[in-house]
């Protein structure tokens, strides 16, 4: 296990009190490995990207950015090897996630194997968590610092309830947080944090990702009110709510007292098959991860948040979360 007070990152443990301006939930690269390997994007070139990726992560040092969480799992084309390429020729202090990206089903293999199925035997899910958080990653001795998981638009379908149930496990037994995707249009976060609360965790070991896509001021200090914390984690993503929108909603939520409860980030990407660079260029030019440094900080201050509550959004609540344990009660 890591030393108390300490976080893995690509390049090995740091003491929290290093890692500084805290990205929550971001990514390097979003890919699709049978695509990929068949029908490779025509955007797509392995040296350019990863040199693209280490500029882009240069430029956050610049802006002070110290630290950047890729929650890239499974089924989003997770490549730690590839990223650890990246990690090695940046200042940037990059940190791994496990996790399975599914919005409703696993693959068929997770349908043959686990307790009482074809191939019967304790659940793969949760042996591919713990190993990835204790052992690290295939192989590359990068150990994942955090367990990422998805509810989408079809809510806790019963592969997704398994994916939360393993995380659940792999978090009582390493003391990592959980951060989370959720469609906040269904205001699904609720039913994640029931579900991950009834088997054990402490809400204040969760981040409820993607609450900043709503302006729903009551769904969204429910969540926070029951003591888990909120990712306003999606500065740039137009297509879905403009920035100015996003602003006010932290602003309003700064004004009630909701300091301790959020985070900041961006869900961008250096490439991502998903949404290709053209594509992004054309549709949503601020969904990058400068996003927050060149223009949301500043209209943040212009409406008033002080120093002390962006020291608190993007270092103080980062650092808390990301230190391993099971809930802030039992800590020191
Ligand atoms: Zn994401």
């Amino acid at each position: 296990m890591s030393a108390v007070g300490e976080v893995q990152t690509f390049r090995g443990p740091v003491a929290v009190g290093w890692l500084g301006v805290t990205l929550m939930h971001e990514h390097v690269f979003v890919g699709h490995p049978e695509l990929d390997l068949n029908f490779p994007h025509p955007e797509w070139d392995e040296v350019a990207s990863v040199e693209a990726a280490i500029a882009g992560l240069e430029r956050l040092w610049d802006l002070g950015i110290r630290t950047v969480v890729d929650l890239t799992v499974l089924g989003l084309g997770r490549n730690v090897a590839r990223v650890a390429a990246v990690a090695a020729r940046t200042r940037i202090q990059l940190v791994a996630a496990t996790g399975y990206y599914t919005a409703d089903v696993l693959p068929a293999f997770f349908h043959t194997h686990g307790p009482g199925l074809l191939v019967d035997g304790p659940d793969p899910l949760v042996e591919y968590f713990v190993r990835d958080i204790e052992e690290g990653v295939a192989g590359t001795g990068v150990r994942a610092a955090v367990v990422k998981v998805v509810t989408d638009r079809a809510g806790l379908t019963p592969d997704v309830r398994r994916v939360l149930a393993a995380a659940a496990t792999a978090h009582e037994r390493t003391g990592v947080p959980i951060l989370t995707h959720t469609h906040a249009a269904s205001r699904n976060g609720r039913a994640q944090l029931a579900f991950l609360t009834d088997r054990g965790v402490s809400p204040d070991r969760l981040v409820i990702g993607h609450c900043g896509d709503s302006e729903d001021l009551d769904y969204l200090r429910e969540l926070m009110d029951a003591g888990a914390t909120i990712g306003m984690d999606r500065f740039g993503m137009e297509h879905v709510l403009p920035d100015d929108r996003r602003v006010g909603t932290v602003v309003e939520l700064l004004r009630r007292g909701y300091a301790e409860s959020m985070v900041l980030s961006h869900d961008a990407a250096f490439f991502s098959r998903v949404t290709p660079p053209s594509w992004r260029a054309q549709h949503a030019p601020h969904w990058h991860a400068e996003n927050i440094s060149r223009r949301i900080v500043p209209m943040l201050l212009a409406a008033g948040v002080t120093d002390a509550d962006l020291h608190q959004l993007l270092v103080l609540n980062p650092a808390r979360l990301l230190t391993p344990g099971r809930s802030k009660k039992e800590e020191p």
